[in-house]
């Protein structure tokens, strides 16, 4: 009996264990088994809506037992501490589990950069308990606002900064401007849109730095036209409890800050063997093979394929790596060549 064990099920990992179990469903003689931290799908493009209100959290999930279905493969809610690779077991906080081949799909987390007081102050947005928890925490400051007599405290209430320009920091921002400046200044009659700020801050020099120039551009009119406040070229250099500090000398004061400045491979990947990125992602072979283990694949966020290392961490790139890697394993016990 052979076992393929699948960590993460995410867009990349979901899609390995549907492959294997179609090249697999009828072998006996082999096992697949997803583990995962979350027993659900995340459809993390919809996340921002969630801070808006416009989309209920049940609609962005979906339970990996519901989508298995009939599908052979077994699940485990478990998450993966380490990989001991000479031995080939994976280390779970129950114990370890051996694997023949591996994909490791875990995606990514926040990258703070190291900026002082940034992981203490600021709202971290990639989970969906981020995502509702910030939705409860801007409804909370609208009710505050909404009586409160002091008009410093309410203007910082109302002042939301993000502190990244990339797709989820402007898709989140301009979710917040609907909710505020459509809803709340509407049906909270405390509150107008001149109590209300929006800010971004970019650290490069343009906004939404991974779409083309004249698509960024027209972006920035559209946000720059909406009473959203960016700011490129600012470096958030320390947050504060209720303020941030930009480029070492202002200081800009807001009851809330988002963090969406940057992303890391998980402590997994940057724990495995071999070479990794500046971002902690595994730099793996065109097959998306690590190196010296060609048992062990890793996909998605997670993953720095040698042939597309600039490739954009989304969800197309994890589904397609998913199918690459599970092909792969099909290819590599047949002996046959395998995938790029
Ligand atoms: C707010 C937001 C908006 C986005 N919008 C878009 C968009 O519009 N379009 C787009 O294409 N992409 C978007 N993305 C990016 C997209 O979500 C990722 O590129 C994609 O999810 C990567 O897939 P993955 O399989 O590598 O990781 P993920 O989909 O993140 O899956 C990783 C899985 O691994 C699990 N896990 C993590 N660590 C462990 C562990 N140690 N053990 C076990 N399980 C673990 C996680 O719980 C999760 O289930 C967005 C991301 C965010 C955060």
């Amino acid at each position: 009996m052979k076992r393929i064990v699948v960590a993460g099920a995410g867009f990349g990992g979901l899609q390995a264990v549907a492959h294997l179990d179609r090249m697999f469903h009828h072998d006996r003689e082999v096992e697949i088994l997803l583990l995962s931290d979350q027993n659900y799908l995340l459809f993390t493009p919809l996340l921002p809506q969630i801070a808006s209100s416009y989309t209920d959290p049940r609609h962005i999930v979906q339970a990996v037992r519901e989508i298995r279905g009939k599908s052979k493969f077994g699940f485990r809610r478990e998450a993966v501490c380490a990989v001991d690779t000479a031995k080939r077991q994976v280390i779970v906080e129950s114990g370890s589990i051996d694997y023949d081949a591996l994909i490791l799909a875990t995606g990514s987390r926040t990258e703070f950069f190291n900026t002082p007081g940034a992981r203490e102050n600021s709202w971290d947005y990639k989970s969906l308990q981020q995502a509702v928890e910030l939705r409860e925490r801007i409804i909370d400051l609208c009710e505050h606002a909404d009586h409160t007599a002091d008009a410093a405290a309410r203007r910082s209430m109302l002042t939301f900064i993000v502190v990244g320009g990339g797709y989820t920091g402007i898709e989140l921002v301009t979710e917040m401007r609907d909710f505020l400046y459509r809803y709340a200044a509407r049906k909270y009659r405390g509150l107008s849109v001149s109590d209300i700020r929006l800010i971004v801050l970019e650290a490069a020099g343009n906004i939404l730095g991974g779409i083309g120039p004249k698509l960024a551009a027209h972006a920035r009119k559209r946000l720059d036209g909406s009473g959203i406040e960016v700011r490129t070229s600012t470096r958030v250099t320390r947050v504060l409890e209720k303020a941030v500090e930009i480029n070492g000398n202002e200081i800009v004061a807001a009851d809330t800050i988002i963090w969406t400045a940057g992303v890391r491979a998980s402590e997994l990947i940057e724990s495995l063997p071999g070479p990794h990125d500046r971002i902690g992602r595994a730099i793996v072979n065109v097959h998306l093979q690590l190196e010296g283990h060609p048992e062990i694949f890793i996909i998605g966020d997670s993953a720095a394929s040698e042939n597309a290392q600039e490739a954009p961490r989304v969800a197309p790139v994890a589904i397609e790596q998913g199918r690459v890697a599970a092909q792969n394993i099909g290819h590599m016990w047949r002996g046959e060549p395998l995938e790029t």
